[in-house]
């Protein structure tokens, strides 16, 4: 096992690495920038290291700084959370030969699946199912037209090195794939520095279904089942649940054997997440995420296993605790991200927190790293916490989240607990009945 581990990140997912560390016996170094001097992440951990002023691209991201941090304290690891550099395989490259461990994947996989072209003609390769759509990058509007009617309009115009939606544009004509086709193109280039584009067939009403994975270094890869992430806002995750209601129970076992078994195919060390679009009964892949999800833990509830712990086991060359007859779903839980936003604007709402308290209770999980008196920097993500709640069934689970919204008290900033109240009173919501846009058509109606 390491001796310790320095965290390349922040907020609440810094502070969950933390306490998995400390319940492994290992110590921490915490990274901050200077605006975070007082987060709860830097008190918590037994050494810290200021790596420069606020803005993202001079600490969190400041590979530098960061890899002095862990020469100076002694770190044997660096755990990358999410964000920030988790899925920068130049990172992992440089952690690698300055002889630190990196806990997360080979370069090679970070790099693969990075590229979203690269990465469905690995999936593709290791048995998983896709959206039809074009082989590889667009080199002119006519080749773009040629796989739209193939494929059939409605269509994606998709940037190769995408992330985050950006460089996304639906076409529904052929002349709106033109125009798609330039805007996509432009949008790529200024995010990206990247223009490659390509097709994908455009699903109206798919669910997000994704599949957390687990795999050691003997070969052992299990999987651990699904987590429905389809009420999204512009393609950010609102809320997620575990398992999904939509599956039924051989869908499942057959979407998780062939995660699985391409996990397997690909050699792939660590925690992963296959993402799918879920239509009409059939699966599609649109990517992998090479790292640790915002929404680990209600994988963690419904299967009692501790992710992050097993990551860090895994990536010191240790075997996984369990197999995959081991894994037995039980129960069903849900998180809400709470962000420090105005809940119908969302516009960001940093500042102060003048009081707060956490829900509590049976089945009740708060990851978070903010206390009464904090105050949210404003350059930053908004996300303030995660209330996660479980219950032995999907309705009990629902009544138990609404009691624990009542019942946090955060003040001081705007917060986006009303819109889950709200949320948690639709007739489609209760009935499971939601797909990757229901979220913005509620949000739209309920504005007019
Ligand atoms: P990014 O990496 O930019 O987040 P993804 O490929 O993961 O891009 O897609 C983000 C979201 O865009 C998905 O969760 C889904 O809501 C939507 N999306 C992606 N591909 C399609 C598709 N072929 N049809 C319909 N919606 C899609």
């Amino acid at each position: 096992m390491f001796k310790k581990v320095l965290i390349a990140n922040r907020g609440e997912i810094a502070l969950r690495v933390h306490r998995a560390c400390k319940e492994l016996g290992v110590a921490t170094v915490a990274v901050h920038s200077t605006a975070d001097a007082n987060a709860l992440h830097v008190r918590l951990a037994d050494e810290s290291v200021c790596i420069g002023p606020p803005a993202p691209k001079d600490s969190y991201l400041n590979i530098p700084a960061i890899i002095s941090a862990a020469e100076i304290t002694g770190a044997d690891a660096i755990h990358p959370g999410y964000g920030f550099l988790s899925e920068n395989a130049r990172f992992c490259e440089i952690v690698k030969a300055h002889n630190i461990t990196f806990i997360g994947p080979d370069p090679t996989h970070i790099r693969t699946m990075g590229d979203k072209i690269a990465a469905k003609e690995a999936a593709g390769g290791a048995g998983i199912p896709l959206v039809p759509g074009s082989k590889g990058s667009l080199a002119s509007y006519e080749e773009g037209r040629r796989w739209a009617e193939e494929i059939g309009f409605p269509v994606l115009v998709k940037a190769a090195a995408g992330g985050g939606g950006r460089g996304m544009k639906v076409a529904k004509t052929p002349d709106a794939l033109q125009e798609a086709m330039s805007t996509a193109k432009a949008e790529a280039k200024a995010a990206f520095g990247d223009d490659a584009v390509y097709l994908e067939k455009y699903l109206e009403r798919p669910r997000h279904i994704e599949i957390q994975i687990i795999a050691d270094s003997f070969g052992n890869v299990v999987q651990l089942g699904e987590r429905d992430c389809s009420l999204q806002r512009r393609h950010q995750k609102v809320l997620e649940e575990a398992l999904s209601p939509a599956l039924m129970p051989h869908e499942r076992a057959e979407i998780g054997e062939i995660a699985r078994s391409a996990i397997a195919r690909l050699g792939y060390l660590g925690v992963g997440t296959i993402e799918f679009l879920y239509e009409n009964g059939r699966f599609y892949f649109i990517e992998m995420n090479t790292r640790l999800q915002v929404e680990h833990p209600i994988t963690e509830q419904v299967t009692r296993i501790d992710l992050v712990r097993e990551q860090i086991r895994v990536a010191a060359g240790m075997p996984l605790s369990f197999k995959q007859e081991d894994i037995v779903f039980r129960g069903h839980s849900i998180e809400c991200r709470i962000n420090a936003e105005n809940p119908k604007t969302f516009r960001p709402s940093p500042g102060e927190i003048s009081y707060f308290h956490a829900p509590g209770g049976p089945g009740v999980r708060f990851d978070s790293a903010i206390y009464s008196g904090y105050r949210i920097p404003p350059y930053y993500d908004s996300m303030v916490g995660k209330l996660i709640v479980f219950a032995d069934d999907r309705e009990f689970c629902i009544r138990r989240l609404r009691r624990c919204l009542k019942e946090m008290q955060l003040t001081g900033v705007e917060t986006t607990i009303p819109l889950f109240l709200d949320l948690l009173e639709q007739p489609d919501f209760l009935n499971g009945d939601y797909h990757i846009h229901w979220l913005e058509e509620w949000l739209a109606a309920d504005a007019l």
